[in-house]
């Protein structure tokens, strides 16, 4: 699918939100799920001679010939150190996170959370947070992180440094003005970010928050094959190589969110902490002073939930999409580029084995993986 079609599918799903709630954070707010607004003082805050001179991108054809020189992660999973997190830095520590809600699902899966005692980290989108300040205001008032997603959900890389600068400052403003908080972390939308991108959050005080295992669980908003069963699938394997990780799932699809606890289970139960991603990197989660907390003991009157037994029919159950459960961290992410951007790439084909796999990364030498995809 092109980056075109995937931004249809989610206006059509934002869309469909936006027509059952009307904005009801205080204030005076861009249209939501469109490009907002720059406002002339926050231009001012980013030094544009600064910035690296990546290309502006096109939705259709990626040009990855400077990938290298851009760093440019939907190319080549490329990350820098020095401004980018992708995972927990210690054996045993997780950070579960979840993108691109606040949805009606998230207040169920926030009971799960509390009733276990779990800390997660949420990147928001500043659309949702207009929509629904309260559900925010409750996922920081039960000690979970929250991360700026930017307003519209756009691909970064596409787009100019003024819009990047309005998508980013018009959601911390309608975060601040929901839960009184500056998120110092960013998620780009889709992954997809460069230098330029990096430059402008790092100006605008931010450090950008990455994944190094992906569910995918997105694809189950448009492709009904998507089985439930590969997120905890993935999740059982992902948990065997003991190392620190950053998963990244959904809160506003529904099969996202209402698996999730599954996930929950399975890392808890590989003797896993759940950390918000500031706590297990030891960084700052807010410009304000305030503190998180990992997850605390399992309750003694609460059990975790087992994922659901496997169906006769489903003969894939119990093991996810094999190109996400490598423990190969550069790998896995490489591979999380290729499905991030192409649903066309169905978890059915990246099942197919070690012959498919072996395939792509011939074709992965010979060419980048955004010209196969999308060009
Ligand atoms: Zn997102």
């Amino acid at each position: 699918m092109h980056l075109t079609s995937l931004s249809a599918l989610f206006a059509t799903t934002l869309f469909a939100f936006a027509s059952v709630s009307d904005a009801v954070l205080p204030g005076t707010w861009p249209p939501l799920d469109q490009a907002p607004p720059m406002k002339p003082e926050w231009a001012k805050l980013v030094n544009k001679k600064k910035l690296p001179k990546a290309p502006v991108q096109t939705a259709q054809a990626a040009n990855c010939s400077q990938a290298v020189q851009f760093c440019i992660w939907s190319c080549n999973a490329c990350t820098r150190s020095e401004s980018d997190v992708t995972a927990c830095p210690n054996d045993k520590e997780w950070g579960i996170s979840y993108d691109d809600g606040p949805s009606p699902y998230t207040p169920a899966l926030l009971d799960f959370l509390n009733q276990t005692n779990t800390k997660v980290t949420f990147a928001v989108v500043g659309s949702r947070v207009v929509e629904r300040p309260e559900v925010l205001q409750r996922i920081r008032d039960e000690g979970h992180e929250i991360v700026v997603h930017t307003w519209s959900h756009p691909a970064l890389t596409t787009i100019s440094t003024e819009q990047i600068i309005a998508e980013i400052k018009w959601t911390e403003l309608a975060i601040q003005t929901a839960i009184g908080l500056t998120p110092k972390y960013l998620r780009p939308p889709r992954g997809d970010y460069d230098d330029r991108v990096r430059s402008i959050a790092t100006q605008l005080g931010y450090k950008i928050l990455m994944w190094d295992r992906d569910t995918f669980d997105w694809k189950s908003a448009e492709d009904s094959s998507y089985q439930p069963s590969w997120i905890w699938g993935n999740f059982s394997q992902w948990v065997t190589d003991s190392h620190g990780h950053i998963s990244l799932e959904h809160d506003l699809y529904p099969v996202g969110a209402q698996n999730a606890p599954y996930a929950i289970s399975i890392v808890r139960e590989a003797g896993y902490t759940i950390k918000p991603v500031s706590v297990c990197t030891g960084t700052a989660a807010y410009r304000e002073n305030v503190q998180l907390a990992a997850s605390g003991p399992l309750p003694a009157d609460v059990t975790l939930p087992d994922p659901p037994a496997p169906s006769p029919t489903d003969s894939t159950s119990g093991s996810g999409p094999e190109s996400t459960s490598s423990t190969n961290d550069t790998s896995a992410n490489a591979q999380s580029t290729s499905d991030s951007y192409a649903s066309s790439v169905s978890p059915q084909f990246s099942r197919l084995g070690p012959f498919i796999i072996l395939t792509i990364s011939i074709a992965f030498s010979v060419y980048n993986i955004r010209n196969i995809i999308i060009g």
